[in-house]
């Protein structure tokens, strides 16, 4: 079996599309622009390119960019301060601080500290609580993308055996709890698990969110099965000359795509869609905020 390939653009494109046809109705029908405020500090140059493309894809969607772009010594009091303005500014419906924030700064206190309706991230505790209760919130951008990608390759996932590698409160967890909520039987695996190896070879949909390189194994997949991998890693790749490197996930691609039935590619998989689903987060909030049913739109 040769695996058919999940493609992240393809696929993130269509929901920008989405994105962009309901913001459009939310103007022409409620005379309403969503506004994503977006919070960086320090000069990190990834967070920096994050930044960058957010700010991008906002304003293409049709939607309104605020950019916040805090000096490193900013101290906790100011950033709770600018938190706490956007919090109550109208023209913003949804508010996302750049992640990592420097060590002098509590992150946990930051993110208890947006208002839970305009957490697109939905990292808030409320958030955190709705989704594992079954309860209308706001769900992670990325475990978000990588259950919409399983039910456009699977359609039902009810009943299917699935694994979890990696519990952060990021991507793991919130997964988990996804793919319970569309009936699988879920295990969630972690640097503790006994045999690993094992445990995915019973599954049929691996999400691999572990954050070390190749670290699944071609030959652990299940024949048939599907595999989701969020992982991003740089590896050195001195086949492509002195100082080189490569980005690669935490699934081996080759090895698993003999084995599985579809599988994501890294770069181009996961990865694309995560913006994709912060913009659509930033329409479900504004719908939230508003009284407005977001399947009213289409
Ligand atoms: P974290 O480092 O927060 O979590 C990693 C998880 O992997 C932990 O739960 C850890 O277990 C587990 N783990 C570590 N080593 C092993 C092992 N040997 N066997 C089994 N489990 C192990 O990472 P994140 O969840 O934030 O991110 C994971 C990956 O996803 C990273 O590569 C990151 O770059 C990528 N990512 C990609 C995104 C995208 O847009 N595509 C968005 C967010 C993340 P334990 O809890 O026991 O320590």
């Amino acid at each position: 079996m040769t695996a058919s390939i999940i493609d992240g653009k393809v696929f993130s494109q269509k929901v920008r599309d989405e994105v962009a046809r309901d913001v459009a109705r939310l103007k022409k029908d409620h005379n309403i622009t969503p506004g994503l405020a977006v919070i960086l500090l320090g000069e990190d140059p990834a967070s920096q390119v994050y930044v960058r493309n957010k700010a991008k894809q906002t304003a293409e969607a049709g939607m309104t960019s605020f950019e916040f772009k805090l000096p490193p010594e900013t101290t906790q009091e100011e950033l709770l301060a600018k938190v706490n303005a956007l919090n109550v500014d109208p023209a913003v419906n949804g508010i996302l601080v750049q992640l990592p924030l420097p060590n002098h700064i509590d992150e946990a206190a930051i993110i208890e500290a947006i208002a839970p309706a305009k957490d697109v991230d939905g990292f808030h505790v409320i958030n955190t609580g709705l989704l594992a209760t079954g309860g209308k919130g706001m769900v992670p951008c990325t475990p978000l993308g990588c259950i919409m990608m399983l039910k456009d390759t699977l359609g039902s996932l009810s009943g299917r055996r699935a694994i979890v590698v990696g519990r952060s409160n990021i991507v793991g967890k919130p997964m988990a709890q996804l793919l319970l909520a569309e009936s699988c039987t879920v295990t969630i695996a972690h640097s503790r698990t006994q045999d690993l190896a094992d445990e995915v070879r019973r599954a049929d949909i691996v999400v691999a969110a572990v954050g070390r390189p190749e670290m699944i194994k071609g030959d652990w997949i299940k024949k048939g099965a599907v595999v989701i991998d969020v992982g991003i890693n740089r590896i050195d790749a001195p086949e492509r000359g002195e100082g080189k490197t490569r980005l690669v996930g935490d699934v081996d691609f080759e090895g698993a795509s003999k084995n599985a039935s579809a599988i994501t590619p890294v770069p181009g998989g996961v990865g694309p869609m995560t913006i994709a689903l912060l913009l659509a987060n930033t329409v479900t909030a504004t719908c939230y905020q508003n009284g407005i049913d977001p399947a009213s739109l289409r």
